[in-house]
């Protein structure tokens, strides 16, 4: 399985959250079902905009890159996206992407001119395949500089060095790769000619993925470079596209800070991984009700299966429930990854959980506890500790009534400021009103 991973000049939005949690999720379910899944996602790090942006900032483009990957690896493993297998940076295939040009170079499908070595696409004649649309269409609104290229749409592969600009030597001389051929040198070399699943923003479709098959399919003479492609939608700000001008730009981290981990994957998970999501205040308020609601539901779980209740006897009616809504969530996850149909049935085993009333008997709590972990362990919720080390709870109830008291003092400036310190390390304080 390969995604196409971030550009890295800047620090990554909750956008590109949506998308990366959608695969991780993707692919924790596969292997749930008992695939083996070698998942890569690459990272570009050498691109018009880290060169522009290095520029600003008077660095060297790949220290820069390297920064905002490393921010990168960052937000994936706070969001728990940890099913991605390996990293693959652009600037690390060099050698594979000069390769596989020049294997196009040597089969007359690319061409050398001033500006670099350009892809011929009258050359492959499935061009347009995966976007449904034909040559004619492709070329007909794409207006392009270049006069020395042989059809507008051709697309480079490897840029000639301009002054100044960072570049690597090959065979056209001093210059750079070109963004599709990141991808196909590095799926080449890790996959083959041919592998499963392909994922990217719908965004991505035209060009870059067809440029892919392109490259690779006119390469190896081998179909398909992927047997599956599944596209994310994009993530939108009440309505607009998310913009640093546009003042709405919400980095992961942020989002992380203020509302947690758990509330955005169920915010995620709450829209199919194909369709658009609309991030407004709202549906982030409701995805962290819900996520409070599963943890809560989860804690008192855990407490009854400890406790020594009155009955042992897992009930019947339980048991049935929680197949039920097991099975609907398998089954709306067979059918394309339908993420918010096993979110309702996820749902609805923490309203089982919340209904059976107190006390639930420790064999039907245990019951119910296993089936909401391994649903969890799909979506990626629950998945920090819930049980907190006897010393830690101490710190916590101290903090507590110290809080109370900067309250009752009426010092809520420090009393919140505890709260949010306190949220930040999965401690959730609920003041009731008085
Ligand atoms: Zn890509």
């Amino acid at each position: 399985m390969f995604v196409c991973g971030p550009t890295v000049y800047d620090v990554s939005h909750i956008g590109h959250g949506k998308s990366y949690v959608a695969y991780d999720i993707i692919a924790r379910y596969l292997r749930k079902k008992g695939y083996s899944v070698f998942f890569v996602l690459n990272i570009t790090d050498i691109d018009d905009k880290i060169i522009n942006r290095a520029k600003e900032t008077h660095e060297d483009p790949l220290v820069l890159s390297e920064r905002y990957a490393q921010s990168f690896y960052r937000d994936m493993k706070d969001l728990h996206v940890n099913s991605i297998s390996l990293y693959a940076k652009a600037s690390d295939f060099i050698p594979e992407i000069v390769a596989q040009i020049q294997g196009l170079v040597d089969k007359g499908i690319a061409y050398k001119i001033h500006g670099g070595v350009y892809y011929d696409i009258s050359k492959f004649p499935e061009y347009g395949k995966l976007s449904r649309q034909n040559l004619e269409q492709l070329t007909v609104h794409r207006v392009d500089p270049d006069p020395e290229k042989r059809n507008p749409g051709d697309f480079v592969l490897w840029k000639s060095q301009k002054t100044g600009e960072i570049a690597w030597d090959s065979p056209w001389g001093k210059g750079r790769p070109g963004w599709h051929i990141e991808d196909t040198a590095i799926t080449l070399t890790y996959f083959g000619a041919t592998y499963d699943l392909h994922g990217g923003g719908t965004e991505l479709i035209f060009p870059h993925h067809e440029a892919e098959i392109a490259q690779a399919e006119g390469l190896t003479g081998k179909k398909p470079l992927a047997k599956y492609w599944a596209h994310t939608g994009l993530l939108s700000i009440k309505g607009q596209e998310m913009h640093k001008s546009l003042g709405n730009f919400v980095p992961i981290q942020d989002a992380i800070q203020r509302v947690g981990t758990e509330a955005l994957r169920v915010l995620y998970a709450s829209t199919h991984y194909r369709s658009p999501l609309d991030y407004t205040e709202e549906t982030l308020v409701q995805a962290a009700s819900l996520a409070r609601r599963f943890r809560r539901a989860y804690d008192q779980l855990q407490q009854a299966t400890g406790a020594k209740s009155g009955s042992n006897v897992a009930n019947d009616a339980v048991k049935r429930q929680v197949d039920e809504a097991r099975t609907e969530f398998f089954a709306a996850m067979d059918d394309d990854f339908n993420t918010p149909r096993a979110l309702s049935a996820y749902i609805r085993m923490v309203g089982i959980a919340e209904e059976q009333g107190k006390p639930l008997s420790s064999e039907s709590a245990s019951m119910l506890l296993k089936a909401m972990k391994e649903l969890s362990s799909i979506l990626g919720l629950l998945e920090t500790d819930s049980v907190p080390r006897r010393e830690f709870l101490h710190l916590v109830i101290l903090l507590n009534s110290l809080r109370n008291e900067l309250r009752a003092k009426r010092e809520y400036a420090l009393s919140d400021r505890i709260r949010e310190q306190m949220q930040k390390v999965g401690v959730i304080v609920e003041d009731e009103a008085k």
